[in-house]
């Protein structure tokens, strides 16, 4: 571990707030806050966000509920810095988490301890990071340290069904209306074992369906089988080019439904199916759409008997980007190697998540944090306590460098 760093921080103060890390306290946090159970849907928020409040309180934080909807509160906590004109980090994490589901070897929300990790539905995804950031405040407070920017913290809601009162009613007006600062730096704590995701690829969700013409089935030649053409249509589509981004895989394309038919012996008349396209930058998602259509309409100058009917765009997303030159990200990447002392990397992922408000406000945004993203939606879910430790560590030592 390198500390010879010169830099204006405190590094005796870091030092002490990371000693002051409480593992049983980060543990038991971690497992009350996996027994509230919060599976979206229904979206239950009556208990976690006054828990929350209380917790955010207790810390010493002045909250504010942010509630953008009936029912979809976000908790959000602020420590005013010393300074009006410094730095403000949000740190950030969703409260909702996906249903249990089937499969559960022992009770899903149940939080026990085996193994060394703490296993249940959010132990990764991500009730270990509400844990996490609660605890960073309590040891920053314990050690005295006073900081010179601001520092935001938010329990959010609906992110598990890209709710529209979530972060991005705490970015685009909570703030505002409470009159706190906005965050220069946004960063959400989710699992990536703390991969620095800074690339996020756009989506666009397309329904289109496909005309035929109805004839018996005993005589094929004679009707237009729209099922045929939307498959012909599918055909065309997974040829499309797939462009690549140094940070994150290709483009991709699923087909998520298809209807079309009535029953075996009829030519069927009309077929309908929704896409999934995913799409790395630089490339909006009207560009995308675009690409879509080209090949529609290549398809429809080839077959004068391909005929869509209905083509609708019912999501859209632009990829987004932060800097992995900007400040934060630079200081986050230094903090990771410093108590870890493994090289972290940069990345990006299929989907910004929350990242994706603040990207889009033009703030600098990043996704990271302890725990496997690929084991969080499973019967599997856990987080081993040593990596819910180093996290909290990480997220400690990140205060005092950014706000400090
Ligand atoms: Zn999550």
């Amino acid at each position: 571990m390198d500390m010879s760093v010169d830099r204006s921080v405190d590094r005796p103060m870091e030092e002490k707030v990371v000693g002051l890390l409480d593992e049983d306290e980060l543990v038991c946090l971690t497992q009350r806050l996996v027994r509230i159970a919060t599976p979206n849907p229904p979206a239950d928020y009556s208990v976690i966000a006054p828990e929350m409040k209380r917790l955010m309180e207790e810390a010493g934080l002045e909250v504010r509920i942010m509630e953008g909807a009936p029912g979809k509160p976000n908790v959000v906590g602020l420590w005013r810095g010393i300074d009006p004109g410094g730095p403000t980090l949000l740190l950030d994490a969703h409260m909702d988490v996906v249903p249990a589901g089937d499969g559960w070897d022992g009770d899903p929300w149940a939080a026990s301890v085996r193994d060394g990790a703490i296993w249940g539905r959010g132990a990764a995804d991500m009730k270990h990071s509400l844990a996490i950031m609660i605890c960073v405040v309590r040891a920053l407070k314990r050690a005295g340290f006073v900081p010179r920017g601001s520092l935001l913290l938010s329990a959010t809601n609906d992110d598990e069904t890209a709710g529209q009162f979530g972060l991005k009613y705490v970015i685009e007006q909570g703030l505002q209306k409470a009159g706190w600062p906005m965050p220069d730096f946004h960063f959400l704590l989710e699992a990536s074992r703390w991969a620095v995701n800074v690339a996020f690829k756009g989506r666009v969700w397309v329904k289109v369906t496909v005309e035929g013409k109805p004839a018996h089935g005993g005589t094929p030649e004679k009707g237009i089988n729209a099922i045929l053409k939307m498959v012909e249509l599918f055909r065309r589509l997974m040829a499309m080019e797939r462009h690549t981004h140094p940070l994150m895989p290709a483009d991709t394309l699923n087909i998520g439904t298809i209807r079309g038919g009535e029953r075996p012996n009829v030519v069927p008349d009309t077929c309908t199916a929704t896409f999934d396209y995913r799409f790395v930058g630089p490339c909006s998602a009207e560009q995308a759409v675009k690409r879509f259509r080209r090949v529609i309409e290549m398809l429809e100058g080839e077959d004068p008997e391909f005929k869509v009917s209905e083509f609708t765009v019912f999501e859209s997303r632009d990829p987004v980007e932060a800097d992995p030159n900007s400040p934060p990200i630079r200081l986050l990447m230094e903090v990771i190697r410093d108590l870890t002392g493994r090289e972290p990397k940069l990345a990006g992922t299929l989907s910004a998540g929350n990242a994706y408000w603040s990207l889009k406000k033009g703030l600098t945004a990043t996704m990271t944090g302890p725990g496997d993203m690929s084991i969080a939606h499973t019967v599997k879910e856990h987080i081993p306590i040593k990596d819910l430790v180093e996290g909290a560590k990480i997220v400690a030592a990140y205060a005092v460098r950014y706000v400090g």
